[in-house]
């Protein structure tokens, strides 16, 4: 077997949005026109979508953190989904450590949405290559201008349209494309085949009044551009391209096109800017780590280097188990050898290896340097563990996981269920680093603590759809013992009535995080339970 595709030919990219900015439909758009998917809606069915699990059909949101393969153009296309809500920071963090580049996707009327505000941001630290994707122009109140206005005040971004709408809300028809002055038209909403025609008349002096703008921003990244620029030399196409490849590469600009996912307009276009203007692994600094000799160490991206991979997900998946996926920075690996889990120090069997598409999952048996896929039958890998060659040991750079922000008591429902939930608890936090359980001490109860009420809610969830265990949830009796603490110190504050059944004498309430009054402590000692709302008064 031989690689399929080079490793310049190929992208790791994320789409990275605020929730109902279109990262699901424009996704699923994507997998449509890169031929993987034969019909649209299609990815929402069954078990091989991007949409793992039923309650974020529910819910509306994408959890989990998938890895998809898709061709385009002659390029494999790995898209790594991320998360747009605010409680998966951290799954947009792990997603964000194994892609080289990202689609940013914002609605043409809210522009940048707080959310994505954050997205951009963690992006940003992890020096990722974007383009903006500026959807939904078919709605009222679009405006494509408007965004790019948005991104360069509230991102700071150096942003630069490399496209504009030909016509807004209803009258969204097609796209004209700066860099090479063509313009494409939609016949309808089913994206076929959009028809290249002259720029119309009354476009003419906008595309180029940002054509110079364009150039401007992109000589402005390259000395010899600027040099050409400046003695009023024209500046080509490839060229443009080019110097703006390698300042999207650098992180320095960010070019901007348009469409509309929900119309199928734009996505094909979107693919061949992917194609054009985000890094390939090549493109990206080789990955850092620290050799067995306790050195600074490197691997860089080549399939003659020795083995390296980072497990960035671990899934549960019910047709074939636990799946572990990994990008490979360096080196081959076959299916049926051994790696060493070097943050572990554990030697793994590799048993099969799948790529996953938008319809179908194809058993391969080696993945290069630069690809991303998916293990069977990993035992003690977890996630942000290094996967290395036992001759040539390095451990590389992982992420940071956050420690847990809230906890919840949790107890199942039948006493006979407790191992099962034991079960349920232990495999979840073996794929969620930000799931973490313990039993208190005190009161001999279950505590779960996670990132936000959210996070906590589908970890609950999938315990009674994938587990069978029904729970009941509650404030822990002992939440937060440093928050008693400091509560003690302002006794009397927090209490309008003492009195009640005695035990609210003279107690304090706490204060934990979920809702206020969700325990209190007599005499210095903790009692627990929970004090009625219309007891607390709140702080002077
Ligand atoms: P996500 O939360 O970012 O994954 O967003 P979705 O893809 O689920 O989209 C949110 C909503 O916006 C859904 O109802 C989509 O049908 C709708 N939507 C997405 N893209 C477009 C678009 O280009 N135009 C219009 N009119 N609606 C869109």
């Amino acid at each position: 077997m031989s690689r399929e595709f080079s490793l310049n030919n190929t992208r790791n990219i994320g789409i990275m949005a605020h929730i109902d900015a279109g990262k699901t439909t424009t996704t699923e758009r994507i997998l449509f026109f890169t031929g993987r998917t034969h019909k649209i809606g299609e990815v929402h069915e069954g078990a091989a979508t991007m949409d793992w699990m039923e309650q974020e059909q529910e819910r509306g949101i994408t959890i989990t953190s998938a890895a998809t393969t898709a061709q385009w153009d002659g390029h494999r296309i790995n898209i790594i989904d991320t998360p747009g809500h605010v409680d998966f920071t951290v799954e947009v963090e792990r997603s964000l450590r194994v892609l080289d580049g990202a689609v940013g996707v914002f609605s043409a009327k809210e522009g940048v949405e707080p959310q994505s505000e954050t997205v951009w941001r963690q992006a940003d630290r992890y020096n990722v290559p974007r383009i903006a994707y500026v959807n939904k122009m078919d709605i009222i109140g679009a405006d494509f201008l408007n965004v790019i206005k948005d991104m360069r005040e509230r991102l700071q971004a150096n942003a630069v349209a490399i496209q504009i709408p030909i016509g807004a809300e209803s009258d969204f028809v097609g796209v004209i494309d700066i860099v090479e002055r063509v313009a494409y038209k939609y016949k309808d909403d089913t994206g076929k085949d959009p028809i290249q025609v002259e720029i119309p008349s009354e476009y003419a002096d906008q595309v180029e009044e940002l054509r110079t703008e364009l150039i401007e921003k992109v000589a402005e990244l390259d000395e010899e551009l600027t040099m050409k620029y400046l003695e009023g030399e024209e500046i080509t196409i490839p060229e443009i391209k080019a110097a703006l490849r390698k300042g999207v590469c650098e992180v320095k600009i960010f070019p901007v096109i348009v469409g509309s996912s929900y119309r199928n307009k734009g996505v094909q276009l979107m693919l061949d800017a992917v194609v054009d203007y985000l890094p390939s692994p090549l493109d990206v600094p080789a990955i850092k780590g620290t050799t067995e000799e306790g050195e600074e160490g490197e691997r860089p991206s080549s399939d003659s280097e020795p083995f390296s991979a980072l497990a960035f997900k671990i899934m549960t998946d019910p047709y074939v188990g636990r799946l572990t996926f990994f990008r490979v920075y360096s080196g081959i690996l076959k299916s049926g050898s051994y790696v060493l889990n070097s943050t572990k120090g554990k030697r793994e069997r590799i048993g099969r290896i799948l790529q996953m598409h938008a319809n179908a999952r194809q058993e391969i048996s080696e993945v290069y340097a630069g690809d991303i896929a998916a293990a069977v039958g990993l035992k003690d890998t977890t996630t942000g563990d290094t996967l290395c060659d036992e001759k040539n040991i390095i451990i590389l750079e992982s992420m940071n996981f956050p420690e847990p922000v809230i906890s919840v008591a949790i107890e199942p429902k039948t006493k006979a269920d407790q191992d099962k939930l034991g079960i349920a608890i232990s495999k979840l936090a073996e794929e969620d680093p930000t799931f973490r359980a313990h039993t208190d001490e005190e009161t001999n109860q279950t505590i779960i603590s996670g990132m936000g009420e959210l996070h906590l809610e589908i970890l609950v969830d999938r315990m009674f759809r994938e587990f069978k265990v029904e729970t009941n949830v509650g404030k822990p009796q002992v939440a937060y013992r440093e928050t008693f603490r400091e509560a003690a110190k302002v006794e009397g504050k927090f209490v309008r009535q003492s009195g009640g059944k005695g035990q609210f004498g003279h107690c304090w309430v706490e204060f934990s995080p979920l809702e206020p009054g969700s325990g209190f402590i007599f005499e210095n000692k903790t009692v627990g339970g929970s004090i009625p709302r219309e007891f607390i008064a709140p702080i002077q």
